[in-house]
C-alpha cells in the first residue's frame, strides 16, 4: 500500500495546472478579490508618483540648515504652503522656505524636510532649531516602485493588500484564471437529500454538502451532481457526464472492497487510468484516484463514503491538488505546525493516522491541539464540528503524551 507521502507526490504530479492563455477570464478589482492573476500585471507609473514630504513641516535645502541648532537656528523665508493635491508653484531659493504637509509634492530647489515639531513659527519667516539630515524626511519618486518593471507575478492569490496594490496603479481589469470545476456525486442506495423522510436504513448524503463547501473554499466551482444508485450503469452516467464537465470528480462511497462497491470498475470501463487504489491512512485507506485523458484531462478521486474519512482525505489530497491545479504559484500545499498535544494520543503505527480537533493559540503564543471530544470513529461526523486542524500520528508512532508536540494539519 502506498504511503501518504508517497500518494500525494503522485496526485500532485497528475495535477496539470490550468493553461495561462486558454484558461483565463478578464474581471474588475473586486471581482478579482481571492482569484489568481493570470498573468503578471506592470504599471507605468512610478511610486511614488513623485517627490513628496513624509511629514507636516517645512521643504528646505539641506545646505541651509545643516549647522542649525536652537541656540543658532537657521532662519528662512516662507515663500510657498504646499498641500496634499496642490502643485508647487515656486522654487526654493537659499534662505527660503515652504510650508509643507504630510504627502505634498516637493517644491524645486528643496530637498530636506524638517519635522514641524523642531521649528518655531514666526510670521512669514520659520525658525530651525535643530540640523537635519540630508533629504531626511523625503520619498522619494519611484523610491517604491519602478515604471514598467513588475508589479505582481502571475499565479499570485489577490487579497486586499493586492486589490490595494492594483486600485493604486489604476490596473482595473485583470486577467485571473477561471476557477477550475469540480464534480461531486456521491454514490450509495442509502442516501438521500437532507429534505426527505428517512425510511429505515437511509441516511442522509452530508458528504455532498460538505465536500460542495470545501470545494468552494479551496477557490473552484463546484458541480454538485447528486447521489448515484450503486449499479454500474448508473455510475458509468454518472461519471461520464462528470469528466465532460470537470477538471476534477469527486466521487464518495463505493471504493471498498464491499460488494457494491462498483467505482473502480467502472473508472476502467470508461478509460480510466487508475493510480491509486488505497492508501496507508487512518482514516481514508480505500481512496481511488484515476486520470482521464479525454475529452480532456481530468483528475478523479473516489473518496471513502465514511463523512470524516471523506474530507480527511479531502484536506490532506484533493485541497492542494484544486489549488495546484487553479494555477497558484505556490502556498498550494498543506499547512502543518507544530503544537502541545493537550490529550493522549494512540495508533496502532501501521498506518499514518489523523486525529480531529481544534487547535488554538495559548497565551505564550504557541499552539495547542485539543483533541475531539466522543468518538472518533471514522462514521462519527458529529464530533467533526467546531473541529479545524487534524493531529497527524506517522507510521511507527504509537504514542503522544499529554503535554508533548504533536505534528497537525491546518485545514481553515
Ligand atoms: P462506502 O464507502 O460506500 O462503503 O460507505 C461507507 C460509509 O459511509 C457507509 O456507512 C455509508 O452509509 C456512509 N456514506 C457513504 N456515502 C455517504 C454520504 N454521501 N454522506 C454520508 N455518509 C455516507
Ligand atoms: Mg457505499
Amino acid at each position: 500500500m502506498l504511503s501518504v507521502s508517497e500518494a500525494e507526490a503522485i496526485i500532485l504530479n497528475l495535477v496539470q495546472p490550468l493553461d495561462q492563455k486558454q484558461d483565463t477570464e478578464v474581471v474588475n478589482l473586486l471581482a478579482a478579490s481571492s482569484r489568481i492573476l493570470a498573468s503578471p500585471v506592470t504599471s507605468r507609473m512610478d511610486f511614488p508618483h513623485w517627490d513628496n514630504s513624509a511629514m507636516d513641516g517645512y521643504a528646505v535645502r539641506y545646505e541651509d540648515v545643516k549647522n542649525c541648532s536652537a541656540e543658532n537656528p537657521a532662519v528662512l523665508d516662507i515663500v510657498e504652503e504646499i498641500p496634499a493635491g496642490y502643485q508647487p508653484q515656486s522654487t526654493i531659493q537659499k534662505g527660503q522656505a515652504a510650508r509643507i504637509l504630510t504627502g505634498a509634492v516637493m517644491p524645486e530647489g528643496a530637498d530636506t524636510v524638517v519635522m514641524q515639531e523642531l521649528t518655531r513659527r514666526e510670521d512669514n519667516r520659520v525658525l530651525i532649531i535643530a540640523a537635519s539630515k540630508p533629504q531626511e524626511f523625503v520619498r522619494h519618486r519611484a523610491s517604491y516602485y519602478q515604471a514598467g518593471t513588475q508589479l505582481l507575478p502571475k499565479g499570485m492569490i489577490l487579497n486586499a493588500p493586492e486589490i490595494a496594490v492594483l486600485a493604486a496603479a489604476q490596473s482595473t481589469s485583470l486577467p485571473v484564471f477561471r476557477k477550475p470545476i469540480v464534480a461531486i456525486l456521491s454514490t450509495g442506495n442509502e442516501l438521500v437529500t437532507p429534505d426527505k423522510p428517512l425510511q429505515p436504513g437511509q441516511i442522509v448524503d452530508s458528504n455532498q454538502y460538505a465536500l460542495a463547501v470545501l470545494v468552494k473554499q479551496s477557490g473552484a466551482e463546484p458541480l454538485m451532481l447528486g447521489i448515484v444508485k450503486d449499479e454500474p450503469i448508473a455510475l458509468e452516467q454518472a461519471i461520464s457526464y462528470a469528466i465532460a464537465h470537470a477538471d476534477i470528480i469527486l466521487s464518495s462511497g463505493g471504493v471498498s472492497v464491499g460488494n457494491y462497491d462498483y467505482v473502480e470498475q467502472v473508472l476502467e470501463l470508461l478509460g480510466g487510468k487508475i493510480h491509486i487504489h488505497s492508501v496507508a491512512m487512518k482514516p481514508g485507506k480505500p481512496l481511488t484516484v484515476a486520470t482521464f485523458s479525454s475529452p480532456h484531462h481530468s483528475l478523479y478521486f473516489g473518496l471513502p463514503g465514511n463523512p470524516v474519512a471523506a474530507l480527511v482525505t479531502f484536506w490532506r489530497f484533493v485541497q492542494p491538488a484544486i489549488k495546484k491545479l487553479s494555477g497558484l504559484a505556490e502556498g498550494w500545499e498543506p499547512r502543518f505546525v507544530k503544537a502541545r498535544s493537550l490529550h493522549e494520543l494512540r495508533a496502532d503505527g501501521k498506518r499514518e493516522t489523523y486525529f480531529w480537533g481544534q487547535i488554538s493559540l495559548n497565551q505564550e503564543g504557541d499552539y495547542e491541539f485539543q483533541l475531539a471530544g466522543g468518538n472518533h470513529s471514522s462514521g462519527n461526523l458529529i464530533n467533526l464540528a467546531r473541529t479545524n486542524s487534524l493531529a497527524v500520528l506517522s507510521v511507527g508512532q504509537t504514542l503522544v503524551p499529554v503535554g508533548e508536540q504533536v505534528k497537525v494539519l491546518i485545514h481553515n
